[in-house]
């Protein structure tokens, strides 16, 4: 990939922040507009790092933003969706699917555990437990090597946010580099990474809406350092080839399907 810049859509269903004046007045352009913000003016961490070019997309947009040829050219896609997965149309979860098969980075955050694209590429129900009930969260990062924990001490904490509780319906991660622990005694694997075809995935957990986790340094932090881990190294479209020999291959006298298999058990043993 010769790319100059890594480029970031992040999608944001945005229904709580036009409906719920609670939450606009935490978020008054949207939660993607501080987390586009907070990605344009964090400093990557990693040695030759791309700058980011980064917009956003909303589900009220045409093809809800993604369009074949907006997706086609983006690196990386971050995901915030909670009331309004169901409206998502199936044929844009299907286009987000083979890019990321291709090679695009998805991170996906908080409620978007249950979004459509999250729960086809993790392949299970993805559920948890869940109260909002004003909780300290202190998520610890528990692989400190791991490019997504750059910058971060060995722990950082939330004053106020929703709960999550295992268990956590996912597949096993490829890594699990946060875990959250919760005032009220339950803890989450709050960090995650897979990869799917050739693409990486990174599921964040904070960020309810209804609280100002996405200004807080840390969680930008974390955020910025996904997008870097997660952006594409190939971009490989599946075509499924018929593929000829490398060797010469010897002519063969068996052929099964004119013989038929005609021994009976007792000639085979
Ligand atoms: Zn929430």
């Amino acid at each position: 990939m010769s790319k100059s810049k890594i480029s970031v859509i992040v999608w944001n269903e945005f229904q709580h922040e036009r409906e719920n004046a609670a939450v606009r007045a935490i978020y008054p352009d949207g939660l993607h507009a501080v987390i586009a913000g907070a990605l344009r003016e964090t400093p990557a961490l990693n040695p030759g790092a791309l700058p980011l070019d980064v917009s956003i997309a909303t589900l009220d947009q045409p093809e809800h933003g993604l369009t074949e040829e907006r997706l086609a050219g983006c690196d990386v896609l971050i995901w915030w969706g909670h009331k309004a997965h169901g409206k998502v149309a199936d044929a844009i979860v299907d286009r987000v699917q083979k890019r990321v098969l291709e090679g695009m980075g998805l991170i996906v955050l908080h409620s978007g555990h249950f979004s459509k694209i999250f729960r086809r590429m993790m392949g299970t129900n993805c559920s948890l437990k869940w109260r909002e009930a004003d909780e300290k969260e202190r998520v610890w990062v528990v692989e400190p090597s791991h490019p997504i924990a750059a910058g971060l001490g060995e722990y950082f904490e939330l004053p106020y946010e929703e709960m999550y509780g295992e268990r956590f319906d996912i597949p096993q991660p490829d890594s699990t580099v946060l875990i959250s622990w919760f005032e009220g005694g339950e803890v989450f694997r709050s960090g995650c990474t897979w990869e799917r075809g050739h693409g990486r995935i990174f599921y964040f957990r904070p960020g309810h809406e209804a609280y100002p986790t996405y200004y807080d340094k840390n969680v930008q932090r974390v955020i910025a350092n996904a997008v870097q881990w997660a952006a594409p190294r190939v971009n490989i479209v599946d075509v499924c080839p018929n593929a000829k020999a490398l060797e010469k291959l010897s002519k063969k006298e068996l052929n099964f399907g004119k013989v038929g298999i005609k021994q009976s058990q007792g000639d085979i043993a």
